[in-house]
């Protein structure tokens, strides 16, 4: 299949690292995306590549968690209760998956791409992304109450004896000393040293960079509406594409089609709406989080640092600072509501020093593309043998993009599979 040409639905850090490893591996490349490349849930995330990030949400106990999220406004988890019948369909999903069977099944297959990822990120950051802000210094989960400090030693427990996750404890003012920008008082933290992180808008263009030099074409404002193809083959996308006329401000609109002898569907919280054309049920729901970016304070953290009891995660970036979080199951709702970013600043008044600068530079939402074990999917299509779906990274899709595009372009024949890819079937739902 080499030299042939495979389209990438979907320009995200998913789609962009697939499209790297194909082209790396004979592809001609082609990326589409409704919008701009890089602009979706991949743009305003935290940045932190998270190989510590083991557990699955669905675990013993969670379940609860979720139903009280339902009766309570302004909580950092919420869903929007509704007749949406995938809605239910996932919360029934999530509901049978909260079990220790799960937390180890789940949890290794999170593993195994986080883990290669990590190591593909040193990789490509010494020879093909520049310019993403990459640093190594770990990351500090910091609780601030004796309750939070034993909730989280049972995570700190079952990282390390399931998954053989280390960190090193903190108590009381010893957390302030590691992380000097925290304030005193705080009850303790877990340091994991393996983490990392970069600026997510940064890492976009650096993708996009070594993306163009290796001859992929982007093509934007360019959305997917279907396959073209016969006996179980696509042929091309049915493609609607937006443009500006020459001169002129309005944009036209134009059906099209593009040919292809391979196809990945990499389109994040979105894919559900390719269900009819995809041939399945694909069980992922928009899950909505904030995030704004600042000036670095005058303080600045050194250490990313995620603040557990308020779901509030803390990302110092060379060039800004960014807080970022929440977790909201509302359908695809676009609103930016003010009182969600509120809630990042009130979060971090308790353990910063500096929690916020001003002026805020971007406030965002992104649409995480959750599924109902935390694990992704990257299987074919059941209606066409040549189209591969690689989607529902969860909250976790920068830290997995790279072992997750390395395995697509394997599955497209391009080597031996690193991963075990049956860890990622559709079968399983
Ligand atoms: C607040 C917040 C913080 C986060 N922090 C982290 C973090 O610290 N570390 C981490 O690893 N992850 C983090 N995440 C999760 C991470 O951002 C996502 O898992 C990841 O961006 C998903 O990437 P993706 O490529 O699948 O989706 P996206 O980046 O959303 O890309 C999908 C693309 O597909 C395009 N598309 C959709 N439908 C079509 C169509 N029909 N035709 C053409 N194009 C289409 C869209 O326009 C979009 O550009 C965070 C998320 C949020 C919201």
């Amino acid at each position: 299949m080499r030299n042939d040409h495979v389209i990438v639905i979907g320009g995200g850090v998913i789609g962009a690292a697939s499209a790297y490893y194909l082209a790396k591996s004979g592809w001609q490349v082609t990326v589409v995306d409704q919008g701009a490349f890089g602009r979706g849930c991949s743009h305003g995330n935290c940045g932190i590549i998270s190989p510590s990030h083991v557990l699955p949400l669905a675990a013993p106990g969670a379940l609860w968690g979720a139903l009280r999220a339902m009766m309570r406004r302004n909580a950092p988890f919420s869903i929007k209760p509704r007749l949406d019948l995938g809605l239910w369909r996932w919360l029934a999903g999530f509901a049978r998956r909260c079990t220790m069977r799960n937390v180890r099944e789940s949890g290794e297959a999170i593993q195994a791409l986080l883990r290669s990822s990590r190591t593909l990120y040193d990789e490509l950051m010494a020879t093909d992304l520049h310019g993403c802000e990459w640093e190594t210094r770990g990351l500090l989960f910091v609780l601030r109450t004796e309750h939070g400090m034993a909730h989280f030693a049972e995570t700190d427990r079952l990282l390390r004896e399931l998954f053989d996750m280390l960190a090193v404890r903190f108590d009381g003012d010893a957390v302030a000393t590691l992380e000097p920008a925290l304030k005193p008082g705080l009850a303790g933290g877990w340091y994991y040293r393996g983490d990392a992180h970069l600026r997510p808008d940064r890492l976009m263009a650096a993708w996009r960079h070594a993306l163009e030099s290796l001859g992929v074409q982007i093509r934007e404002q360019c959305g997917v509406t279907g396959f073209v193809g016969e006996q179980g083959t696509a042929r091309a996308v049915r493609v609607l594409a937006r443009r500006a006329s020459e001169g002129l401000p309005r944009l036209r609109v134009g059906l099209t089609e593009l040919a292809g002898e391979a196809f990945v569907v990499a389109t994040g919280a979105w894919t559900p709406l390719l269900n009819q054309v995809l041939g399945c049920r694909i069980p992922i729901q928009p899950g909505k989080g904030y995030s704004m970016t600042m000036p670095r304070p005058a303080r600045c953290p050194v250490l990313p640092m995620i603040f557990d009891e308020d779901r509030v995660a803390v990302t110092p970036m060379q060039s800004g600072y960014r807080l970022g979080s929440m977790m909201e199951f509302a359908g695809y709702d676009t609103s930016l509501r003010p009182r969600r970013l509120a809630l990042l600043r009130e979060g971090a008044r308790h353990y910063l020093h500096e929690p916020f600068t001003e002026p805020v530079e971007e406030e965002w939402y992104g649409w995480r593309p959750m599924t109902p074990d935390s694990v992704p999917i990257i299987d074919w299509s059941p209606a066409y043998r040549n189209v591969l779906i690689a989607a529902g990274h969860n909250m976790l899709g920068v830290s997995m993009a790279p072992a997750t595009g390395k395995l697509v372009a394997e599955m497209f024949g391009g080597g031996v599979p690193h991963l075990e890819a049956r860890a990622y079937s559709l079968a399983r739902f």
